[in-house]
């Protein structure tokens, strides 16, 4: 493609509405243009991306046996009143009405319409398994649209669904895209992990979501830098590292307990600070009720209590910490001074961390006191031991022990295990061998196409622009000519017009800057575009004999023969 004629326009300057660097290059480099919010035009540059995007998904999903589908954008509300959803999309649906005043809505998503496809179409178990797809456009009326191709109100997703006769045969599937899943981010070139998601309403529905490590993603979840371990912060958990120890062992060589003046320091940090002790070494007693009851959760200063972890660890009693409500209703409890055996209390939990030290700092059971010295055993017993703290940067990773890493992520995929919600109730029943009839069991995998490739920028970029991985890179080169104003001038355009030719006979794409512009024009625009390669024709080197091939990831360079650019090129594209 020649930039004298393409449709590209790229802007020097960051554009005022971009808030974070994906949206702001994607519209440098002309890739998309804003129409309305969270509504974009895709300009061909842009277009090129998305559909390697579509391309690898297709390639993916077909190898796990999927079959496309195009399904009509305007959907029947009538299908979502069946279902029962039409109240829970609510305001995120936008609605539509024909001249005879019928209502329809903008396909949010296609469980409905494609079970009443299928409803129509099979009815034996010998038709099932089926698991279609389409690649379709999808339109959500998000309360807060932003961050670009993020959270648009119109976006491409890959959406499948599939049809089984019961939960083995989902199962099957299941797995099978979620491999699909991993080999398509893979591919395009993003660090990511598949993180179990909550049960949904039903109680037992598994689902995974695919999150793409990135600082300006909208959910934090723990990952592991070397194992496929993930999870939600709620969830997440570390490796111990130490063991809880027997009943009734002692550490004896401690200084008896003793107790110190700390006024009005009831938090952590006062303590540490005006003790001169690291918080580390500061027991904290987190208060909480279990059903009625007065319980107490241990973890060192310097952690924080995960209470999912907690109330996970006492279920199914209900676990609930103390606010400064209940602290003002029962003025007995020293807040902020309560220590491991204060008195009234039915159930002390500990983290294992708690067992690691050998004395420690914590509150006197007295407003402005703290005891040094406490010493498990000794002067506090614990009752149950269990994971309680929340995991951090840098914990070791429950599966291998490397390290876990807490980051934000945006979620490019989900897979679900749907069960026969959908099929239940718009019949898509089968009969068994028996002639029994059944609602089959289906799952729904979906995958954001557009919002992958905001994911891919904001993972592959540099100050200078976007750094395309070679998988979705518009073009494979960027071929740049230098003519000067010397007398070789017409020599070199001749030369690079030589090569483009010859690039296109060779099968290779080339975004080609024949324009009448400086060098430094050109070689910026050519960082801010981000294609793999960029291929410089200039006059000096043509005297030589040679063009240069610079890596736009690496900044390498290095010098072939004119002869040779082509294969050269070629082997990387
Ligand atoms: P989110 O929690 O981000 O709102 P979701 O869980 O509602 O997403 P799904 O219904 O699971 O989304 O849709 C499947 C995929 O479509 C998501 O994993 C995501 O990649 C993409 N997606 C969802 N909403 C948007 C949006 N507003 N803009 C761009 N992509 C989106
Ligand atoms: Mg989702």
């Amino acid at each position: 493609m020649r930039m004298s004629r393409a449709f590209l326009r790229t802007l020097r300057d960051d554009p005022a509405d971009a808030d974070i660097d994906s949206h702001r290059l994607l519209l440098r480099a002309g890739c998309i243009r804003r129409v309305a919010s969270g509504f974009y035009a895709w300009l061909p540059i842009g277009r090129r991306v998305l559909a390697r995007v579509e391309a690898i998904v297709r390639e993916e999903v077909d190898a796990a046996g999927a079959q496309e589908v195009i399904l009509p954008i305007v959907q029947p509300i009538e299908l979502w009143v069946r279902s029962g959803r039409e109240g829970a999309y609510g305001p995120l649906m936008f609605r539509l009405r024909d001249r005879k005043e019928a209502e329809f809505c903008l396909s949010p998503t296609a469980e409905e319409v494609i079970t009443s496809l299928v409803a129509g179409e099979l009815s034996s178990y010998r038709d099932l398994p089926v698991n279609l797809y389409q690649v379709n456009w999808k339109y959500r009326d998000e309360l807060r649209p932003r961050f670009g191709l993020l959270r648009a109100r119109e976006f491409l997703m890959k959406d499948s669904y599939s049809f089984h006769v019961d939960e083995a045969d989902l199962r099957r599937t299941y797995q099978d895209m979620f491999d699909a899943y991993s080999r398509v981010f893979t591919r395009c070139g993003l660090t990511f992990r598949a993180v179990e998601g909550e049960a949904g309403e039903m109680g037992g529905d598994v689902n995974h979501e695919f999150m793409a490590v990135a600082a300006i993603g909208e959910d934090d979840f723990v990952w592991c830098t070397n194992c496929d371990y993930a999870a939600n912060v709620e969830v997440a958990r570390r490796q111990a590292t130490s063991t809880p120890p027997e009943p009734g062992v002692a550490v004896v060589d401690a200084p008896p307990r003793e107790k110190v003046h700390t006024p009005g320091l009831p938090g952590i940090d006062g303590v540490a600070e005006h003790l001169g002790a690291s918080p580390a070494v500061l027991l904290k007693c987190m208060a909480f009720d279990a059903d009625g009851e007065l319980g107490l959760a241990l973890v060192p200063g310097d952690r924080e209590l995960n209470p999912f972890a907690l109330a996970a660890a006492l279920a199914p009693r209900r676990v609930r910490l103390l606010d400064d409500a209940d602290f003002e209703r029962r003025p007995e409890l020293p807040k902020g001074y309560i220590g491991p055996d204060y008195a009234g209390v039915a159930l002390v939990v500990a983290d294992p961390m708690v067992a690691a030290a050998q004395e420690w700092i914590t509150g006197a059971n007295e407003v402005d006191h703290h005891v040094r010295h406490a010493v498990l055993g000794r002067d506090f017993e614990v009752d149950r031991w269990a994971d309680l703290v929340a995991v951090v940067s840098g914990d070791p990773c429950p599966r291998d022990g490397h390290k876990l890493s807490v980051d934000r992520g945006i979620e490019v995929g989900q897979v679900f295990q749907l069960g026969t919600k959908y099929s239940s109730a718009l019949d898509a029943l089968y009969t068994d061998e028996a002639g029994e009839q059944h609602p089959m069991v289906m799952g729904c995998y979906g995958l954001g196409i557009s919002r992958v490739v905001t994911a891919v920028v904001e993972e592959h970029h540099d100050e200078h622009g976007i750094v395309w991985p070679a998988t979705l890179a518009p073009y494979p080169a960027h071929l740049v000519a230098l003519p000067g104003r010397g007398d070789t001038a017409a020599e070199v355009v001749a030369a690079a017009e030589r090569l483009y030719e010859e690039l296109l006979a060779a099968g290779v794409e080339v975004l080609y800057d024949d324009r009448d512009a400086s060098p430094g024009v050109k070689f910026a625009d050519a960082d801010l575009l981000g294609m793999p390669t960029r291929v410089t024709v200039g006059a000096k080197g043509l005297a030589r004999g040679i063009v240069e091939l610079r890596d736009r990831r690496s900044g390498e360079q290095t010098e072939v023969p004119i002869a040779d650019a082509v294969r050269a090129l070629a082997g990387r594209g």
